[in-house]
């Protein structure tokens, strides 16, 4: 496993489309590997494929709240959003240093697949809610300068 560089600032690249994954192999394996220790490292709840330069639908979430499980979404599909979560500050490792305030929905249902391409459901909410949305957000290349509205910690 080895670190990879975040993307930062780079709002061209990151506003992408990312596209699926069709091949669950070697390479797939060691890049979820390599986000997963970028993101420890980063002590961060969410990285998306293409924050780390790979525009590929990707994306790995802290599940436990506690950097002790980072869980991947491949080619992830939003099966439901409910509810109204504006409690949060968000923040991005792509944009260090910045607070946004996003209005996202507070319960999501998703299906994805996982390294070895199983098909999986997971919901969840609140804070890990406005994760997933936020991370499945970047495969379309939607960042939060784009849709949040800066908060300045001076005001
Ligand atoms: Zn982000």
């Amino acid at each position: 496993m080895a670190l990879r560089k975040i993307v930062v600032n780079d709002t061209d690249f990151l506003g992408k489309k990312s596209r699926p994954v069709t091949s669950f192999d070697d390479k797939l394996a060691t890049l979820v590997g390599d986000m997963r220790e970028t993101l420890r490292k980063a002590e961060g709840a969410g990285l998306a494929a293409p924050q780390v330069g790979v525009l590929r639908r990707i994306f790995i979430a802290d599940i436990s709240g506690e950097g002790t499980e980072y869980k991947e979404f491949i080619n992830p599909e939003l099966i439901s959003a409910t509810g109204k979560n504006d409690r949060y500050l968000e923040g991005c490792l792509s944009f260090p240093g910045r607070s946004f305030r996003i209005v996202r929905a507070n319960k999501v249902k998703m299906r994805a697949q996982n390294v070895a391409g199983e098909w999986f459901e997971f919901e969840a909410e609140d804070f890990l809610a406005r994760c997933l949305l936020h991370e499945n957000d970047h495969l379309n290349g939607i960042t939060i300068p784009m849709i949040g509205e800066e908060v300045f910690s001076d005001d």
